[in-house]
């Protein structure tokens, strides 16, 4: 009797340990980190991969030519070349709730970083400046204006614990929205960006929102204001935003994702005044992890055993 080889699972990216554990028994997942290797290209045999950050374009999928189904580990499918999936009929998974949570949160942790200067106020003790107390107030966020840029999954998220956990009144601009829900919409990016003393960005990276804040928009913030973004470092022209603070156009920003991933040695924002920077971790919670690997197994052995996977990004394809 011959024995049916498991199909193929390219995993380029560290997962948890509970997604290979759903896999091994139906499949041979292809990992190279677990043996301290750098991801190249996709394995001609495959037919899964889930993907974190690893691009998978059309050059990559036009070489892979058994692929069945493309999971993304997390939201974010501006790394996957959705179309070309789809041009070869390919499913597209995400994991569109598993991690929302942790970016509200990191999100917040970001506007309280920034609200009660925590990285000014850990350096000035450590450097046995305690009485540098006395010019490290903090903004008091009760009752302050929050604007909130893409009123989604995370979004909505943020809406809900601002105002519930800490007491601010909250907007938001997203037009594909009609309901606000805890949130006041507003009509136009400009409108949220003179009111809100603290903004944060939820969208997609998309041609629309890639650049959204420039130079032009950036000119709308209050000098007090706060600029957070967990969202798509696409979507700030990062140039602009430097240039922005080093003319206190803006009082500081809280970020979490850049442009080029991982930023260069010299990137200005590691310069730049006023600036809580984190490596892209919003996402990365512990509960999180565990989730995201879940769903994202499940999705793919769902496409190879031929059952209907709960979240595909290009469902006409099923
Ligand atoms: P979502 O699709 O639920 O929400 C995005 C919202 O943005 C939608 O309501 C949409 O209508 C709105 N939107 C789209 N274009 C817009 C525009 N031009 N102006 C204003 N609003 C617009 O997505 P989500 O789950 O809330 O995730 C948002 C983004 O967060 C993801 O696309 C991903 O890039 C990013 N993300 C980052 C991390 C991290 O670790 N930092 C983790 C997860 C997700």
């Amino acid at each position: 009797m011959t024995t049916l080889a498991k199909p193929v699972v390219f995993i380029p990216d560290p997962i948890s340990q509970v997604g290979l554990d759903a896999l091994t028994p139906h499949c041979d997942c292809v990992a190279p980190w677990l043996q301290g290797q750098a991801s190249a290209e996709i394995p001609v045999e495959a037919a899964a991969i889930m993907v974190r950050t690893y691009s998978v374009d059309a050059r990559r999928i036009a070489a892979a030519p058994h692929l069945r189904v493309i999971a993304k580990h997390g939201v974010g499918i501006d790394n996957i070349d959705v179309a070309a999936a789809t041009a070869r009929g390919i499913p597209v998974l995400w994991t569109p709730e598993a991690n929302a949570d942790a970016v509200a949160q990191h999100t917040l942790a970001l506007i309280l970083g920034l609200a009660n200067r925590l990285m000014e106020a850990d350096a000035a003790l450590r450097a046995g400046k305690f009485l540098e107390r006395l010019h490290l107030g903090s903004v008091e966020l009760t009752h302050r204006v929050l604007g909130i840029i893409g009123l989604g999954r995370i979004g909505g998220r943020v809406a809900r614990r601002a105002v519930v956990g800490l007491g601010m009144e909250v907007i938001a601009y997203d037009p594909y929205v009609d309901d606000g829900g805890p949130a006041t919409l507003v009509d136009e990016l400009e409108q949220l960006l003179a009111r809100a003393d603290v903004v944060t960005l939820h969208v997609p990276l998309t041609p629309e929102t890639r650049g959204m804040i420039n130079a032009t928009t950036l000119a709308h913030l209050k000098p007090e204001a706060f600029l957070v973004n967990t969202s798509r470092g696409g979507a700030i022209d990062e140039q602009a935003l430097c240039q922005a603070l080093a003319a206190g156009r803006l009082a500081g920003a809280g970020l979490d994702v850049y442009a080029d991933e991982p930023p260069a040695a010299d990137h200005p924002y590691l310069s730049a005044p006023r600036v809580l920077l984190t490596p892209h971790v919003a996402g990365l919670s512990d509960q999180a992890l565990v989730r995201v690997a879940t769903e994202a197994s499940q999705g793919i052995l769902d496409v190879l055993q031929g059952r209907r996977p709960a979240s595909p990004v290009n469902p006409e394809v099923l």
